[in-house]
């Protein structure tokens, strides 16, 4: 059993993404504890008094050697901080390549905590409240399986197999399992009593059924005692209960006061996701300035990122501008034919990285990122190394704040949108919400 702490961390999170990380710390945040997310694994080893840490990694495309060698330097950090549960935080869609890298960073981080081949963790994508659900091992996206969803078509990691134990079985030695509907609506006894059994079986990894927010409820009971769990940030709504209900955490009022916004606002979309399409139409439906990222565009002759910083100075002053490379599916197939896959999203990334560095330079205080991947490289390029955690804007996406290098260390407010999270008008409602922060 866990012991009452001093002022040690409970949570140590390693998520595989940024937008990931802090759609995390959103719901552990939302859940009253407090939360700090860095970005990569901070180089001091100074001890942080808050009740969970969140290290956004940017490993889930990287090499799968690179990804084990920066989680494992994570986990280190987070045990010299004397944390007491690690959760290893994917994406609710399982976002992953044919390699990993969630099964090989899973197997990594379990050698580690329990040695070769031993222990029992679990695999727990669900997010029934952002409509990601888990059947018979399946993965559902609303009422769609995960492959037949717009995932199928995602630029790096394409989902075509809704199976998560085949999915997760090809990406790990060790033996996948399921603990199925029947014992998750049992209970939390019964979900042990199935870890138990499966164990028995020389299964170390389950895959868990999850339709509705009291099926995490009774995991979260059932995953208690268990050091490591890999998990979306569903679960992360139910932990924190537990550990108050056990007397080990004072829930906190304050964890979301973030200082008043200042500056321009701005979004960049880098995400090719259904819903940041749909997004990108209603911004520019408004009539509000937009300027489209063309990756084909002959860069001998034009300098897109001079040519998008010139265009933001025009506009910055009459209110939020949006900058997108997003497209629709085949005109991305088409750009990926023409530079290959990698390079597209490189060569995009950078023109985004770099237009976000000059838009910062020229003012903007408040900035929307659309895409994890695009948002990881914009962060990193931002030399932002914390952030904290405001409030929500939507499920998954809250209002952070981080100091960084570009904007002469005054606050930045950020909004990492991963790509298929957000209502329609998630563009313009984010700068509504912040500015009403403070008016209230
Ligand atoms: P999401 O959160 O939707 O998965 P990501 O940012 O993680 O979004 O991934 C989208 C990837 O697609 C990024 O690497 C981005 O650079 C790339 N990309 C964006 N626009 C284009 C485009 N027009 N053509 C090719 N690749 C693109």
């Amino acid at each position: 059993m866990l012991e009452k702490r001093s002022h040690r961390p409970l949570l140590g999170c390693i998520a595989d993404d940024f937008t990931g990380a802090s759609d995390l710390a959103n719901n552990l945040v939302r859940a009253k504890m407090r939360t700090i997310q860095t970005i990569g694994v901070p180089a001091d080893s100074q001890k942080l008094n808050v009740d969970a840490i969140v290290i956004a990694l940017k490993s889930r495309t990287i090499s799968t050697h690179e990804a084990i060698k920066q989680s494992l330097q994570a986990y280190e950090w987070l045990k010299a901080q004397g944390v007491e549960q690690f959760y290893f935080k994917y994406c609710s869609t399982f976002d992953s390549t044919p390699q990993g890298n969630i099964g090989p960073v899973t197997e990594a981080l379990m050698d580690v905590i329990y040695g070769k081949g031993k222990g029992f963790t679990i695999v727990c994508p669900a997010f029934p409240e952002a409509k990601r659900t888990v059947f018979n091992g399946h993965l559902f996206v609303g009422n769609e399986l995960l492959s037949e969803s717009g995932m199928r078509n995602h630029p790096l990691t394409p989902m075509t197999d809704a199976n998560l134990v085949r999915v997760m079985q090809a990406q790990t030695h060790r033996i996948v399992g399921l603990v199925d509907y029947a014992s998750v609506s049992a209970g939390s006894p019964e979900i042990r009593a199935r870890f138990q059994a499966l164990q028995n079986e020389g299964i170390t990894i389950a895959v868990v059924d999850v339709t509705c927010n009291q099926d995490l409820e009774s995991i979260a009971s059932a995953i208690a005692d268990i050091p490591l769990i890999t998990a979306g940030s569903g679960l992360a709504i139910s932990l924190p209960n537990k550990w108050r209900i056990r007397g080990l955490l004072d829930l906190s009022d304050s964890s979301d006061i973030l200082p008043p916004a200042t500056g321009y606002q701005a979004v960049i979309s880098g995400s090719c996701s259904q819903a940041s399409n749909a997004q990108v139409l209603d911004f520019c439906q408004r009539g509000l300035p937009s300027f489209a990222i063309d990756p084909l565009a002959d860069v001998s002759q034009v300098n897109m990122v001079q040519q998008a910083i010139t265009w933001a100075k025009t506009h910055l002053m009459n209110g939020p501008i949006l900058i997108y490379a997003t497209t629709q599916p085949d005109i991305v197939k088409s750009i990926q034919h023409k530079l290959g896959a990698i390079h597209a999203s490189e060569f995009v990334e950078k023109i985004l990285t770099e237009i976000a560095k000059g838009l910062v330079q020229i003012g903007v205080r408040q900035l929307v990122i659309a895409g994890g991947e695009t948002s990881g490289a914009i962060v990193q390029a931002l030399g932002i190394k914390q952030m904290a955690i405001g409030p929500q804007i939507d499920r998954g996406v809250p209002w952070m704040s981080a100091i960084s290098p570009c904007s002469e260390d005054k606050a930045i407010h950020l909004a990492l949108k991963s790509g298929n999270f957000g209502s329609v008008d998630f563009f313009t409602k984010s700068f509504t919400q912040l500015s009403s922060l403070h008016h209230d």
